[in-house]
């Protein structure tokens, strides 16, 4: 049997760079391999987790399988699918709940961060996310993850469900384990943490114009002169720059820093041009994709009915092994 991956992106604004090089890279080099199965969705659930605009989220998650096949990923080789489509991970998550603590979950640090910022939204929905997530993993038995660096405590989560489970009702899911890309962890524009969607002026969105790039590079902080240590805001710059640049061009600039003799502007020019160049062939293709509304339904709902069969499967197995039916 092939093995399975799984991986997927809320529906919280448009794709970034982040998402692109921590997330969507992974996803399309192992949908590339043929010992893979791949099952990449949209999490509309994670996204219901903080708050957000229900006017908009339909056309949200279309949007990111809009992005997603413009990306590169084909329903020919992956299924692509949305997570509310396919209840079954909602099912698979209260039988999980019943091997975890709320302690456990209440100490991870990305639901400390999220307390942080929504004081007033701390749910149950948010303390729920990790087992839904592992839900989501394990309903597939998938054991390859590719998402970021950021998500590891909650692959983590999904390890110990797994041994509960095998180890409590003899069941066999896998331990799944991330798998890891050169953008991991992608730092935010600010020079601050890490690119993400809930941070205003962290992002470069995957459909900005070569305009809208250039001004955002252009903000990114470097009030240093060059030479000597790196600041935070100059870091960033390099870091976009290696995923973007052939590495002669990065090494020339970096000898200029150095050297002391580099001038920002330049440096940030570069980047621009660089991150545009990467992003092209996908706006070009995402126009195209957009106009094509009957595709993109039948890619979802395709998607769903092939994700679904498998799900089904594993919840009839789990409801017989936890005396449940
Ligand atoms: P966001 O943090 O922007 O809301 P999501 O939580 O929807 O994004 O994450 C979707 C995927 O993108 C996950 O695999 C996550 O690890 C990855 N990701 C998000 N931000 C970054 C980043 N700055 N660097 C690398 N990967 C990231």
């Amino acid at each position: 049997m092939k093995k399975r991956v799984l991986s997927g992106i809320r529906a919280t604004g448009r794709l970034h760079l982040g998402n692109y090089f921590g997330a969507v890279k992974g996803m399309l080099e192992l949908q590339e391999k043929t010992e893979y199965e791949t099952l990449y969705m949209v999490v509309d659930l994670h996204t219901i987790t903080t708050p957000y605009d229900k006017g908009m989220l339909k056309q949200s998650v279309r949007d990111v399988i809009i992005d997603y096949l413009a990306c590169g990923l084909d329903p020919a080789k992956s299924t692509i699918f949305i997570q509310s489509m396919v209840p079954e991970h909602t099912e698979l998550a209260f039988y999980f709940s019943s091997v975890v603590s709320i302690a456990r979950m209440q100490h991870l640090p990305t639901f400390k961060d999220k307390v942080k910022q929504y004081p007033h939204h701390t749910t149950m929905a948010l303390l729920n996310y990790p087992i839904l997530m592992a839900a989501d993993i394990l309903i597939y038995k998938a054991g390859i993850v590719p998402v970021g660096v950021d998500q590891e405590p909650h692959i983590e989560v999904a390890r110990e469900v797994a041994r509960k489970m095998n180890s409590e009702y003899g069941t066999d899911f896998p331990e799944p384990q991330r798998f890891v890309t050169r953008g991991e962890y992608v730092p935010s524009l600010t020079g601050m943490g890490k690119m993400s969607k809930s941070v205003e002026g962290s992002y470069i969105n995957l459909t900005d114009s070569d305009e809208e790039i250039e001004k955002k590079v252009r903000s990114i902080p470097t009030a240093t002169a060059a030479g000597g240590e790196m600041n935070e805001g100059v870091k960033s710059l390099f870091a976009l720059f290696k995923l973007t640049a052939p590495e002669s061009e990065v090494a020339r600039f970096e000898k200029e820093f150095h050297a002391g003799t580099l001038q920002f502007m330049n440096l940030k020019k570069a980047v621009s041009t660089a991150i545009y160049k990467e992003l092209q062939p996908f706006q070009e293709k995402r126009r195209e994709l957009a106009k094509n509304g009957k595709y993109i339904d039948k890619v979802i709902t395709d998607g769903a009915e092939k994700a679904q069969k498998i799900a089904q499967m594993t919840i009839k197995e789990v409801k017989e092994k936890m005396g449940l039916a």
